[in-house]
């Protein structure tokens, strides 16, 4: 038997060969894997969504200066993230954990104040879970499960050439704020008496340690009467999810650095770390916010919106996804977001 490293795979090259493996066959599962929440119906003139993600210290998130309350907050909001992303309300959520004798009580409960205080602000029930040991950290997953009525469904899959690309809030300050966390951490290491420089940083480590999950955009976008026909939350950042659109519709895309949303506090920032602040939009990750295309006629709607950005369109080629920069250059949309399984 020959042995094949995953890092030849790497994340989505080992999920689309689990994906092979796996054809749904009931009549009830309407998506299985590849959108960001299974699709089920149960009979009624709602689907029923299903989405889960794994947050696993040293890997996720680093408790040298993520407070377990804010954890547990982020590992709630990442799910009902991905329930928004199928234009989806949140209703249930499971909670498991691995944990070892290095947390005490006190601290655990923090972590559930945390999952409370996100229960609240998205009107999720906590519904189950499970609770096992765990030799290698904290290891938090959250099931979230959601409805959304049938003819108000977005996929990731439904984008058509001239669809204008929209997107929710701002880019590439949750990456920034890591970047922050991880330099006051090498220098707090190297001189424990040193003082954080972190005024004036809020917003950008709040983007990374409390993430917001953008519900109020799928509330926004019923009131407009508006279905995106497609439809991603940015967790691995602008460029790997606008590819994964094009790459699911069938469609190319040309999205314009001019009109990607950036925040004041990131251009600042990203310069101090000598980084791109485009980069950091496009492969940073962690935003969190909603990227999803609608139907030109659909566009009076929601033009308005302060929330909604309106960075391009898409196209009719499939092996075009490009990037027009201010200067006018034209690149090609490259993912760097998700690497773990080649380092
Ligand atoms: P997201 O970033 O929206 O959470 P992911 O990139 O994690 O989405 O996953 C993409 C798709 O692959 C989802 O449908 C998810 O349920 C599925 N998936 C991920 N890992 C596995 C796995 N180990 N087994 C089966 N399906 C998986
Ligand atoms: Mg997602």
């Amino acid at each position: 038997m020959t042995r094949t490293e995953l890092s030849t795979l790497g994340e989505f090259g080992l999920i689309e060969r689990i994906n092979q493996q796996f054809t749904p066959v009931l009549p009830q599962t309407i998506k299985g894997i590849g959108d960001d929440a299974a699709v089920i119906d149960t009979g009624s003139d709602e689907y029923t969504l299903v989405s889960t993600d794994m947050l696993i210290e040293g890997v996720h998130f680093d408790l040298s200066y993520a407070p377990l309350k804010h954890l547990g907050f982020k590992a709630v909001a990442v799910n009902v993230s991905d329930i928004a992303a199928m234009n989806g309300t949140p209703r249930q959520i499971t909670v498991s954990i691995g944990l070892s004798n290095r947390f005490s009580v006190e601290a655990i409960d923090e972590l559930y104040a945390g999952i409370q205080t996100a229960c609240e602000a998205y009107k999720v029930d906590l519904v189950g879970g499970d609770t096992s040991a765990s030799r290698s950290g904290l290891v938090l997953s959250v099931t979230a499960i959601g409805t959304v009525k049938k003819d108000k469904i977005a996929y990731r899959n439904g984008a058509q050439p001239n669809d204008v690309i929209c997107v929710t809030g701002d880019l590439g300050a949750a990456y920034l704020g890591l970047q922050l966390l991880e330099r006051e951490k090498r220098e707090f290491l190297e001189n424990p008496n040193m003082q954080p420089q972190l005024e004036d940083k809020a917003y950008l480590i709040g983007r990374q340690l409390k993430p917001e999950a953008r519900t109020n955009i799928i509330y926004e976008l019923n009131d407009a009467d508006l279905v995106p026909t497609s439809m991603i939350d940015v967790s691995d950042g602008l460029a790997s999810e606008i590819l994964h659109l094009c790459k699911q519709s069938g469609t190319g895309a040309q999205i314009f650095e001019e009109h990607i949303p950036v925040a004041d506090e990131t251009f600042l920032t990203a310069d101090e770390f000598k980084l791109s602040p485009l980069t950091s939009a496009l492969n940073g990750g962690e935003d969190y916010e909603l990227l999803f295309t609608i139907k030109q006629t659909d566009y009076e709607k929601i033009k308005n919106s302060p929330h909604i950005s309106f960075i391009g369109f898409m196209t009719n080629d499939p092996s075009a996804v490009e990037i027009v920069t201010k200067g006018g250059g034209r690149f090609p949309v490259q993912a760097q977001g998700w690497q773990h399984l080649t380092r």
